[in-house]
């Protein structure tokens, strides 16, 4: 993709332009839609008959992301994830992306073209077209903003809103993972800023710190609801915990909802870590986040076509608004569900 270099190239040396012209030479474009890309005024895209889908989300350094520990290649890969996530969420294709980065002087050519080898690693594993964006000097750290622009007949669409009493509560993967990961992370920093010549104790974790760092959006999952005869009456995508984001299913449908703690897919790693971090892997389930699963709602008509199905887990159903948010334990508990998740302004 780029060419391996050893040495530090200061960006002021190339200047804006000089660095547009770099990332422009190692992009390609697939889509067909994709008429013009990086060089003119603007792109120019064919979206041709159907919906235009578009999202945006912006990644700060010191709030979303700490590179004490994040690698640049993982945060560029992981910027475009969470844009495609989201368009995967309203049963979207993705087809291209925008990207606009404000970078301080501590970033050489020789780190952009890090960050971009994700970004663009991440574009073609998605078959996502890099059409243009902005970069522009940052007086403190690094911002990253992902613009995604999708495709979706005007019936495949899934909003929040569609889900219907007594509908399943249906999430893929599992979840809680990436909370894991994350806290596995602040605890090896901790330890290593305390004393900088213990390693770090990471081994036999991979998964989880993959899915914080290196989450992947559940294009596969839309696409094998087509296969399946499926469509979600409602869906999100798991960005802020399981919690926050079904109460977000349940207020735009006007409904209640009941979950189960026991029906929750965790993987044994998140159940292993947990006890040793001091955490309880439904909490990390529940209010961790970054998971980046579909968390959908289909009629009970539809069971029978997703029950056999090990990608999908039924984790509860939809109930009349009054009934609230119930959580049900594994002693049959009742609990109310409440929206812990990561908020950007609460914090
Ligand atoms: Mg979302």
């Amino acid at each position: 993709m780029f060419e391996n270099k050893q040495n530090r190239t200061e960006l002021s040396s190339i200047g804006e332009f000089g660095l547009i012209e770099h990332i422009k030479q190692s992009v390609k474009l697939s889509q067909p839609g994709s008429l013009k890309g990086i060089g003119d005024d603007a792109a120019v895209i064919d979206n041709g008959p159907g919906r235009t889908v578009l999202t945006t989300d912006m990644l700060v350094e010191g709030v979303h992301f700490d590179l004490t520990y994040t690698p640049l290649k993982h945060l560029g890969y992981k910027a475009v994830v969470v844009n495609l996530s989201d368009l995967c969420a309203m049963n979207a294709q993705p087809r291209q992306i925008l990207c606009a980065m404000a970078l301080s002087n501590r970033f050489s050519l020789e780190a952009v073209e890090e960050l971009m080898s994700g970004m663009l690693l991440a574009c073609e594993r998605y078959g996502v077209d890099l059409v243009g964006g902005d970069t522009c000097a940052s007086g403190q750290g690094l911002t990253i903003s992902v613009t995604a622009i999708g495709h979706a007949q005007e019936q495949d669409l899934v909003y929040r809103s569609g889900a219907q009493v007594n509908d399943l509560i249906c999430v893929t993967g599992d979840i809680g993972a990436a909370y894991m990961g994350l806290q596995l992370l602040n605890r090896e920093k901790k330890i290593f800023l305390e004393n900088p010549g213990v390693q770090p104790e990471l081994q036999g974790y991979d998964y989880l710190l993959e899915r914080q760092l290196k989450p992947e959006a559940r294009l596969d999952i839309i696409q094998r609801f087509k296969t399946w005869y499926v469509k979600p009456s409602s869906m999100i995508d798991l960005s802020d915990g399981l919690a926050s984001d079904v109460i977000h299913l349940c207020k735009n449908s006007n409904t209640g909802c009941q979950l189960y703690e026991e029906k929750l897919p965790l993987d044994h790693l998140t159940v292993q870590l947990g006890p040793e971090l001091g955490l309880d892997p439904t909490v990390a389930a529940l209010n961790g986040g970054e998971d980046y699963e579909l968390l959908f709602t289909l009629p009970l008509s539809e069971y029978e076509k997703i029950k056999d199905r090990a990608e999908v887990s039924v984790i509860g159903h939809m109930t009349d608004a009054a009934s609230g948010y119930r959580f049900i334990d594994r002693q049959q508990n009742v609990h109310e569900l409440k929206a812990l998740g990561w908020d950007a302004f609460k914090s």
